[in-house]
């Protein structure tokens, strides 16, 4: 004889049977909901999808005027605060640098060209400080095996040619904290950082002005460069195109200090890039004194072994209070910021344009 339908059997079916349709009947509610979800500000643009031509006039509107006409020593300023704690890499310091350096590209309107949006994140081994001649300098702790994350900022300014490319760069981290002090590092390298987003705020409103560069220009912010170019050397065995298109690298280090006129270069190699460089420094009235480093170098020694010419200009006395706590905006002669601007504009039109 069949079994009744008791009450409690009766209830488990109605309840069962509800959870099969609930998903018929919530989902297409949940689809339009989606549609509702705003989507990531920024998209992900690859070389090899750059328009021959440019990005249209609606897709690089001119950023207000108050955007571009930000200076060098603002970024300086804002690098240098105590609030970035010496832009240590792989600390919090260094990310509240990452993220100010990704607004000041956002704000004008300059495409991401990261691994990861404007990021390239890559790792870096443990470092010890070290006071030698006065400075202060990393040395990896062979007995810390921990890894941190440390990352490089990279955004383009497209060319008409997809496949050709210009760097042009400067590090942003510095050395941090160490026995209580902080090392602000104004002129190591925000002022470098300063002058290449100074550049670019007038790359951006020319282009926004119709006037176009031959080849993509690629701004990059090397990371962990104090711990042994490892930002940029990264880079270099991660390239983000293929560097067979890379026709030039011009980084700037320490170029805020000292006299307006007095600048040297270092180079790798011997190219064609040296005599652009000297040509720009004297037509603003500027000495660019080719140099070798005397045992130092800085990113554009991650170059060597490519094809590709890669220079450095510094100020001529750079090691004045260099990886000291007293390399603070006291340190910086506005005259030399605007100088250092003027050269690299000067050579960048002569080159790209
Ligand atoms: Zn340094």
């Amino acid at each position: 004889m069949p079994k009744m339908l008791s009450r409690r059997n009766f209830l488990k079916i109605l309840t069962g049977l509800g959870a099969l349709l609930i998903p018929w009947t919530v989902l297409p509610r949940l689809e339009k909901m989606g549609s509702l979800v705003p989507r990531p500000p920024v998209k992900f643009i690859n070389a090899s999808n750059l328009d021959k031509d440019g990005p249209g006039e609606d897709e690089f509107p001119m950023p207000p005027a108050e955007v571009l006409a930000r200076k060098a020593l603002a970024d300086i300023e804002a690098l240098s605060h105590p609030d970035k704690e010496g832009r240590r890499a792989g600390t919090a310091g260094e990310t509240r640098a990452l993220v100010y350096l990704e607004e000041q590209l956002k704000l004008l309107n300059l495409q991401p060209f990261g691994a990861d949006n404007y990021w390239q994140m890559f790792s870096i081994p443990a470092m010890q400080e070290k006071i030698i001649n006065g400075r202060a300098l990393f040395r990896p702790d062979e007995a810390d095996p921990l890894l941190s994350p440390a990352g490089n900022i990279l955004a383009v300014l497209p060319g008409q040619d997809a496949d050709a490319y210009v760097i042009i760069s400067a590090h942003y981290d510095h050395l941090g904290i160490y026995n209580g002090k902080l090392y602000p590092g104004a002129n190591d390298n925000a002022s470098g950082v300063g002058c290449i987003l100074q550049v670019l705020r007038s790359l951006v409103r020319d282009y926004c002005q119709g006037i176009r560069p031959k080849y993509n220009i690629v701004a990059a912010f090397w990371g962990a460069e104090e711990m042994g170019f490892l930002g940029s050397k990264y880079f270099v065995s991660h390239p983000l195109f293929p560097l067979a298109g890379l026709k030039a690298v011009i980084n700037y280090d320490t170029v805020g200090n000292g006299e307006r006129e007095d600048f040297i270069l270092w180079q790798v190699g011997d190219s064609w890039l040296k005599d652009i460089m000297q040509e720009a420094a004297e037509k603003n009235q500027a000495r660019l004194e080719l140099n070798y480093g005397g045992g130092h170098q800085s990113d554009e020694a991650a170059f060597r072994g490519t094809s590709v010419p890669a220079v450095t200009m510094l100020s001529k006395n750079w090691l004045e209070k260099n990886h000291t706590p007293e390399d603070d905006l006291s340190l910086i002669n506005p005259e030399k910021l605007e100088t250092a601007c003027s050269i690299l504009y000067t050579a960048l039109k002569k080159i790209v344009y």
